[in-house]
Protein backbone atom coordinates (compact mmCIF):
# COMPACT_ATOMS: atom_id res chain seq x y z
CA UNK A 1 0.00 0.00 0.00
CA UNK A 2 1.59 3.53 -0.86
CA UNK A 3 0.07 6.64 1.00
CA UNK A 4 0.47 9.85 -0.74
CA UNK A 5 1.04 13.28 1.96
CA UNK A 6 -2.48 14.91 1.53
CA UNK A 7 -1.98 18.71 2.10
CA UNK A 8 -5.75 18.79 1.62
CA UNK A 9 -7.18 21.68 3.48
CA UNK A 10 -10.51 19.76 4.89
CA UNK A 11 -11.46 17.13 5.08
CA UNK A 12 -7.86 15.91 5.58
CA UNK A 13 -5.45 13.55 6.06
CA UNK A 14 -5.71 11.70 9.30
CA UNK A 15 -2.70 9.78 11.71
CA UNK A 16 -2.02 5.97 9.64
CA UNK A 17 -2.52 4.17 13.13
CA UNK A 18 -5.66 5.56 13.75
CA UNK A 19 -7.02 4.53 10.58
CA UNK A 20 -5.49 0.93 10.83
CA UNK A 21 -6.82 0.77 14.06
CA UNK A 22 -11.04 1.63 12.62
CA UNK A 23 -10.11 -0.83 10.20
CA UNK A 24 -9.52 -3.59 12.49
CA UNK A 25 -12.29 -2.88 14.80
CA UNK A 26 -14.52 -1.97 11.78
CA UNK A 27 -16.54 -5.13 11.30
CA UNK A 28 -16.67 -6.93 14.87
CA UNK A 29 -15.80 -4.16 17.01
CA UNK A 30 -14.04 -5.67 20.06
CA UNK A 31 -15.75 -9.15 19.81
CA UNK A 32 -19.28 -7.67 20.08
CA UNK A 33 -20.36 -9.53 16.96
CA UNK A 34 -21.43 -6.53 14.97
CA UNK A 35 -19.60 -3.24 13.63
CA UNK A 36 -19.96 -0.28 16.60
CA UNK A 37 -22.07 1.98 13.84
CA UNK A 38 -24.50 -1.18 14.02
CA UNK A 39 -24.73 -0.80 17.66
CA UNK A 40 -27.49 0.84 19.69
CA UNK A 41 -26.25 4.17 20.70
CA UNK A 42 -27.70 4.19 24.11
CA UNK A 43 -25.77 0.44 24.57
CA UNK A 44 -22.70 0.34 27.13
CA UNK A 45 -20.01 0.05 24.21
CA UNK A 46 -20.78 3.09 22.57
CA UNK A 47 -21.35 4.98 25.77
CA UNK A 48 -18.04 4.46 26.41
CA UNK A 49 -16.58 5.82 23.36
CA UNK A 50 -18.96 8.51 23.58
CA UNK A 51 -17.70 9.60 27.11
CA UNK A 52 -13.79 8.45 26.19
CA UNK A 53 -14.01 11.24 23.29
CA UNK A 54 -15.47 14.09 25.52
CA UNK A 55 -13.00 13.06 28.31
CA UNK A 56 -10.29 13.25 26.36
CA UNK A 57 -10.78 16.77 24.47
CA UNK A 58 -11.64 17.97 28.11
CA UNK A 59 -8.66 16.59 29.64
CA UNK A 60 -6.15 17.85 26.47
CA UNK A 61 -7.11 21.21 26.97
CA UNK A 62 -7.12 21.23 30.81
CA UNK A 63 -10.69 22.30 31.01
CA UNK A 64 -11.80 23.13 34.54
CA UNK A 65 -15.52 21.79 35.49
CA UNK A 66 -17.94 24.52 34.51
CA UNK A 67 -17.05 23.14 31.10
CA UNK A 68 -18.11 20.57 29.15
CA UNK A 69 -17.14 19.20 25.68
CA UNK A 70 -20.53 18.43 23.56
CA UNK A 71 -21.18 16.67 20.12
CA UNK A 72 -23.31 18.44 17.69
CA UNK A 73 -23.83 17.70 14.47
CA UNK A 74 -24.22 20.44 11.36
CA UNK A 75 -20.62 21.11 11.68
CA UNK A 76 -18.85 24.62 12.55
CA UNK A 77 -21.72 25.95 10.79
CA UNK A 78 -24.60 25.11 12.24
CA UNK A 79 -22.95 26.60 15.40
CA UNK A 80 -22.62 30.29 13.18
CA UNK A 81 -26.59 30.42 13.67
CA UNK A 82 -26.83 28.74 16.97
CA UNK A 83 -24.70 31.20 18.72
CA UNK A 84 -26.38 34.51 18.27
CA UNK A 85 -29.66 32.32 18.96
CA UNK A 86 -28.66 31.39 22.16
CA UNK A 87 -26.58 33.89 23.11
CA UNK A 88 -27.42 37.04 21.64
CA UNK A 89 -30.53 38.34 23.95
CA UNK A 90 -32.42 40.88 22.74
CA UNK A 91 -31.12 44.81 22.86
CA UNK A 92 -27.73 43.06 23.03
CA UNK A 93 -25.05 43.29 20.33
CA UNK A 94 -21.84 41.42 20.11
CA UNK A 95 -18.40 42.36 18.93
CA UNK A 96 -16.78 40.70 15.86
CA UNK A 97 -13.64 40.23 14.00
CA UNK A 98 -13.89 39.74 10.42
CA UNK A 99 -10.65 37.76 9.61
CA UNK A 100 -11.40 36.05 6.55
CA UNK A 101 -14.23 33.70 4.52
CA UNK A 102 -14.68 31.98 7.77
CA UNK A 103 -15.32 34.71 9.91
CA UNK A 104 -17.53 36.32 6.96
CA UNK A 105 -19.62 33.91 6.81
CA UNK A 106 -20.41 33.57 10.71
CA UNK A 107 -20.37 36.89 10.87
CA UNK A 108 -23.28 37.17 8.35
CA UNK A 109 -25.46 34.56 10.43
CA UNK A 110 -24.94 36.58 13.49
CA UNK A 111 -26.52 39.65 11.38
CA UNK A 112 -29.66 37.93 10.44
CA UNK A 113 -30.62 37.38 14.54
CA UNK A 114 -28.94 40.49 15.93
CA UNK A 115 -26.87 43.35 16.42
CA UNK A 116 -23.30 42.86 15.51
CA UNK A 117 -20.31 45.19 16.38
CA UNK A 118 -17.15 44.95 13.91
CA UNK A 119 -14.12 45.66 16.11
CA UNK A 120 -11.62 44.35 12.96
CA UNK A 121 -12.29 44.28 9.45
CA UNK A 122 -9.36 42.48 7.31
CA UNK A 123 -10.70 43.66 4.06
CA UNK A 124 -8.24 46.62 3.55
CA UNK A 125 -5.82 43.92 3.45
CA UNK A 126 -7.39 41.62 1.56
CA UNK A 127 -8.03 39.27 4.63
CA UNK A 128 -4.15 38.18 5.00
CA UNK A 129 -3.39 40.35 7.82
CA UNK A 130 -4.93 40.44 11.68
CA UNK A 131 -4.33 42.95 14.16
CA UNK A 132 -2.62 43.45 17.47
CA UNK A 133 -5.38 42.05 19.74
CA UNK A 134 -4.33 44.40 22.59
CA UNK A 135 -5.14 47.09 20.10
CA UNK A 136 -8.84 45.80 19.95
CA UNK A 137 -11.59 48.22 20.99
CA UNK A 138 -14.02 46.02 22.43
CA UNK A 139 -17.41 46.62 23.71
CA UNK A 140 -17.51 45.83 27.66
CA UNK A 141 -21.01 45.41 27.15
CA UNK A 142 -21.06 43.29 24.66
CA UNK A 143 -22.75 40.01 24.91
CA UNK A 144 -19.53 38.67 23.54
CA UNK A 145 -16.99 38.53 21.48
CA UNK A 146 -16.31 36.07 18.41
CA UNK A 147 -13.22 35.12 16.69
CA UNK A 148 -11.74 32.81 14.35
CA UNK A 149 -8.67 31.78 15.41
CA UNK A 150 -7.48 29.85 11.82
CA UNK A 151 -8.29 31.58 8.31
CA UNK A 152 -7.44 28.50 5.99
CA UNK A 153 -8.07 30.60 2.82
CA UNK A 154 -5.38 33.83 3.98
CA UNK A 155 -3.36 31.09 5.76
CA UNK A 156 -3.79 33.85 8.88
CA UNK A 157 -3.84 32.86 12.54
CA UNK A 158 -4.28 34.43 15.93
CA UNK A 159 -0.94 33.83 18.03
CA UNK A 160 -2.97 35.41 20.90
CA UNK A 161 -6.32 36.33 21.81
CA UNK A 162 -7.23 39.81 23.73
CA UNK A 163 -8.14 40.24 27.28
CA UNK A 164 -12.28 40.77 27.12
CA UNK A 165 -12.82 41.52 30.78
CA UNK A 166 -15.82 39.86 32.16
CA UNK A 167 -16.94 39.36 28.16
CA UNK A 168 -16.91 35.80 27.22
CA UNK A 169 -14.93 34.78 23.50
CA UNK A 170 -16.11 32.73 21.27
CA UNK A 171 -14.33 31.28 19.07
CA UNK A 172 -14.30 29.09 16.13
CA UNK A 173 -11.28 26.92 16.16
CA UNK A 174 -12.22 24.59 13.32
CA UNK A 175 -8.60 24.50 11.41
CA UNK A 176 -6.46 24.67 14.52
CA UNK A 177 -8.53 23.02 16.99
CA UNK A 178 -6.31 20.53 19.49
CA UNK A 179 -3.34 22.08 17.86
CA UNK A 180 -1.68 24.21 20.40
CA UNK A 181 -2.54 24.92 24.23
CA UNK A 182 -5.10 27.87 24.97
CA UNK A 183 -5.57 30.24 27.88
CA UNK A 184 -9.33 28.35 28.22
CA UNK A 185 -10.48 30.65 31.04
CA UNK A 186 -10.72 33.41 28.23
CA UNK A 187 -13.48 31.51 26.24
CA UNK A 188 -17.59 31.45 27.00
CA UNK A 189 -17.01 28.95 24.11
CA UNK A 190 -14.87 27.33 21.61
CA UNK A 191 -16.12 25.37 18.70
CA UNK A 192 -14.63 23.34 15.63
CA UNK A 193 -15.96 20.73 12.79
CA UNK A 194 -14.11 17.67 13.47
CA UNK A 195 -12.53 17.26 9.59
CA UNK A 196 -8.94 19.29 9.63
CA UNK A 197 -7.42 18.62 12.75
CA UNK A 198 -9.81 15.97 15.21
CA UNK A 199 -11.06 13.26 12.88
CA UNK A 200 -13.32 12.93 9.59
CA UNK A 201 -16.67 15.10 9.18
CA UNK A 202 -19.67 14.62 10.40
CA UNK A 203 -19.41 16.37 14.12
CA UNK A 204 -18.80 19.43 15.24
CA UNK A 205 -16.99 19.78 18.91
CA UNK A 206 -18.40 22.53 21.02
CA UNK A 207 -16.33 23.48 24.43
CA UNK A 208 -18.72 25.75 26.78
CA UNK A 209 -18.83 27.07 29.40
CA UNK A 210 -21.79 26.54 32.28
CA UNK A 211 -22.46 30.39 33.14
CA UNK A 212 -23.71 30.95 29.37
CA UNK A 213 -26.14 28.60 29.40
CA UNK A 214 -28.65 31.21 31.38
CA UNK A 215 -28.67 33.09 28.18
CA UNK A 216 -30.32 30.13 26.31
CA UNK A 217 -33.83 31.18 25.55
CA UNK A 218 -36.79 28.71 26.24
CA UNK A 219 -38.09 29.02 23.32
CA UNK A 220 -35.69 27.48 21.01
CA UNK A 221 -36.36 24.20 19.40
CA UNK A 222 -34.85 21.56 20.90
CA UNK A 223 -31.56 20.88 18.61
CA UNK A 224 -30.52 24.54 18.36
CA UNK A 225 -30.56 24.61 22.39
CA UNK A 226 -27.50 23.89 24.22
CA UNK A 227 -29.06 23.39 27.33
CA UNK A 228 -30.44 20.35 25.53
CA UNK A 229 -26.94 18.77 24.48
CA UNK A 230 -25.46 20.52 27.84
CA UNK A 231 -28.61 18.33 29.90
CA UNK A 232 -28.13 15.10 27.84
CA UNK A 233 -24.35 14.73 27.13
CA UNK A 234 -25.23 14.95 23.49
CA UNK A 235 -27.37 12.17 23.66
CA UNK A 236 -30.68 13.97 22.90
CA UNK A 237 -30.75 12.12 19.76
CA UNK A 238 -28.82 9.46 17.76
CA UNK A 239 -24.92 11.21 18.17
CA UNK A 240 -23.03 10.94 14.99
CA UNK A 241 -21.63 7.15 16.17
CA UNK A 242 -18.47 7.05 13.72
CA UNK A 243 -17.36 10.32 13.50
CA UNK A 244 -17.15 10.50 17.21
CA UNK A 245 -15.51 6.77 17.51
CA UNK A 246 -13.23 8.15 15.26
CA UNK A 247 -12.36 11.53 16.97
CA UNK A 248 -11.87 9.13 20.20
CA UNK A 249 -9.15 7.13 18.39
CA UNK A 250 -7.53 10.55 17.51
CA UNK A 251 -7.66 12.51 20.65
CA UNK A 252 -5.87 9.05 22.03
CA UNK A 253 -2.91 9.03 19.06
CA UNK A 254 -2.87 12.97 19.87
CA UNK A 255 -2.35 12.17 23.85
CA UNK A 256 0.19 9.63 23.01
CA UNK A 257 2.20 12.18 21.07
CA UNK A 258 2.34 14.05 24.07
CA UNK A 259 -0.90 16.58 24.10
CA UNK A 260 -1.19 20.21 23.07
CA UNK A 261 2.27 21.28 24.00
CA UNK A 262 3.58 18.58 21.67
CA UNK A 263 0.99 19.32 18.67
CA UNK A 264 2.26 22.78 19.29
CA UNK A 265 5.99 22.25 18.93
CA UNK A 266 5.11 19.87 15.39
CA UNK A 267 2.99 22.53 13.85
CA UNK A 268 6.04 25.22 14.53
CA UNK A 269 8.52 22.74 13.40
CA UNK A 270 6.67 21.24 10.11
CA UNK A 271 5.16 24.91 8.68
CA UNK A 272 9.21 26.29 9.71
CA UNK A 273 10.05 23.63 7.04
CA UNK A 274 7.83 24.91 4.89
CA UNK A 275 8.27 28.99 5.31
CA UNK A 276 11.78 28.06 5.34
CA UNK A 277 11.44 26.54 1.69
CA UNK A 278 9.65 29.85 0.81
CA UNK A 279 11.88 32.45 2.09
CA UNK A 280 15.12 30.22 0.17
CA UNK A 281 13.86 31.33 -3.01
CA UNK A 282 12.70 35.03 -2.21
CA UNK A 283 12.37 35.27 -6.33
CA UNK A 284 10.48 32.91 -6.84
CA UNK A 285 8.11 32.06 -4.14
CA UNK A 286 6.25 34.69 -2.03
CA UNK A 287 4.21 34.29 1.23
CA UNK A 288 1.80 37.16 0.93
CA UNK A 289 0.84 36.79 5.16
CA UNK A 290 3.24 39.03 7.55
CA UNK A 291 5.22 36.67 10.20
CA UNK A 292 3.56 37.83 12.70
CA UNK A 293 -0.06 36.10 11.74
CA UNK A 294 1.20 33.24 9.72
CA UNK A 295 -0.60 30.21 9.83
CA UNK A 296 0.62 27.45 11.06
CA UNK A 297 -1.62 24.89 9.69
CA UNK A 298 -2.08 26.25 6.28
CA UNK A 299 1.23 27.53 4.81
CA UNK A 300 -0.03 29.69 1.81
CA UNK A 301 2.14 30.89 -1.00
CA UNK A 302 2.54 31.89 -4.80
CA UNK A 303 5.07 31.65 -7.51
CA UNK A 304 5.97 34.21 -10.41
CA UNK A 305 2.89 33.10 -12.86
CA UNK A 306 -0.16 31.24 -12.53
CA UNK A 307 1.13 29.06 -14.86
CA UNK A 308 4.05 28.06 -12.86
CA UNK A 309 2.09 27.32 -10.02
CA UNK A 310 -0.33 24.85 -11.85
CA UNK A 311 2.28 23.01 -13.22
CA UNK A 312 4.17 22.86 -9.48
CA UNK A 313 0.59 21.22 -8.11
CA UNK A 314 0.47 18.83 -11.12
CA UNK A 315 4.17 17.65 -10.83
CA UNK A 316 4.07 17.36 -6.63
CA UNK A 317 1.18 15.49 -7.42
CA UNK A 318 2.77 13.15 -9.56
CA UNK A 319 5.87 12.97 -6.58
CA UNK A 320 2.89 11.73 -3.75
CA UNK A 321 1.93 15.66 -2.50
CA UNK A 322 -1.63 16.10 -3.09
CA UNK A 323 -3.86 18.75 -2.10
CA UNK A 324 -1.20 21.76 -3.14
CA UNK A 325 -3.78 23.98 -4.92
CA UNK A 326 -4.79 27.42 -3.41
CA UNK A 327 -8.59 28.10 -2.24
CA UNK A 328 -10.14 28.88 -5.48
CA UNK A 329 -11.15 32.22 -4.41
CA UNK A 330 -7.80 33.20 -4.63
CA UNK A 331 -5.87 30.81 -6.85
CA UNK A 332 -2.05 30.66 -5.55
CA UNK A 333 -0.76 27.19 -3.71
CA UNK A 334 -1.40 26.22 -0.13
CA UNK A 335 0.06 23.28 2.05
CA UNK A 336 -2.25 22.38 4.95
CA UNK A 337 -0.56 20.86 7.78
CA UNK A 338 -2.48 19.51 10.22
CA UNK A 339 -1.91 17.65 13.82
CA UNK A 340 -1.48 14.71 11.34
CA UNK A 341 1.13 15.69 8.63
CA UNK A 342 3.97 13.37 9.27
CA UNK A 343 7.29 15.38 9.45
CA UNK A 344 8.60 13.62 6.43
CA UNK A 345 5.49 15.39 4.68
CA UNK A 346 6.92 18.64 5.51
CA UNK A 347 10.59 18.04 4.07
CA UNK A 348 9.10 16.25 1.32
CA UNK A 349 7.68 19.16 0.30
CA UNK A 350 10.21 21.52 1.03
CA UNK A 351 12.72 19.33 -1.20
CA UNK A 352 10.38 19.50 -4.10
CA UNK A 353 10.35 23.18 -3.46
CA UNK A 354 13.69 23.88 -3.51
CA UNK A 355 14.42 21.56 -6.90
CA UNK A 356 11.22 23.30 -8.42
CA UNK A 357 12.47 26.94 -7.91
CA UNK A 358 16.28 25.91 -9.20
CA UNK A 359 14.51 24.19 -12.33
CA UNK A 360 11.69 26.98 -13.20
CA UNK A 361 13.25 30.56 -11.41
C1 LIG B 1 -13.42 24.40 7.90
C2 LIG B 1 -13.88 25.52 8.71
C3 LIG B 1 -15.26 25.74 8.93
C4 LIG B 1 -16.34 24.89 8.28
O1 LIG B 1 -16.63 23.81 9.06
P1 LIG B 1 -17.88 22.84 8.70
O2 LIG B 1 -17.70 21.76 9.72
O3 LIG B 1 -17.72 22.41 7.28
O4 LIG B 1 -19.12 23.61 8.92
C5 LIG B 1 -15.62 26.80 9.73
N1 LIG B 1 -14.71 27.59 10.29
C6 LIG B 1 -13.39 27.42 10.09
C7 LIG B 1 -12.42 28.34 10.75
C8 LIG B 1 -12.93 26.38 9.30
O5 LIG B 1 -11.61 26.20 9.12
Amino acid sequence: MSRIFNFAAGPSNMPLSVLEKAQADFVDYKGAGMSLVEMSHRGKQYDAVHNEAMQLVKELYGLPDNYKVLFVQGGATLQFAMIPMNFLGEGQSCDFTVTGSWAKKAYADTKKLGKVNVVWDGKEDNYLNLPDPKGLKLDSNAAYLHMTSNETIGGIQWQDFPDAGKVPIICDMSSDFVSRPVPVEKFGMIYAGAQKNAGPAGVGIVILREDLLERCPENLPAYLNYKTHWDKDSMYNTPPVFAIWMLKLVMEWLKEQGGLAAAEKMATERSGIVYDAIAKHPDFYKCPVPEHCRSKMNVVFRMPTEDLEKQFVAEALAQGMSGLKGHRSVGGCRASIYNAMPMEGAKALSDFMDEYAKKNG
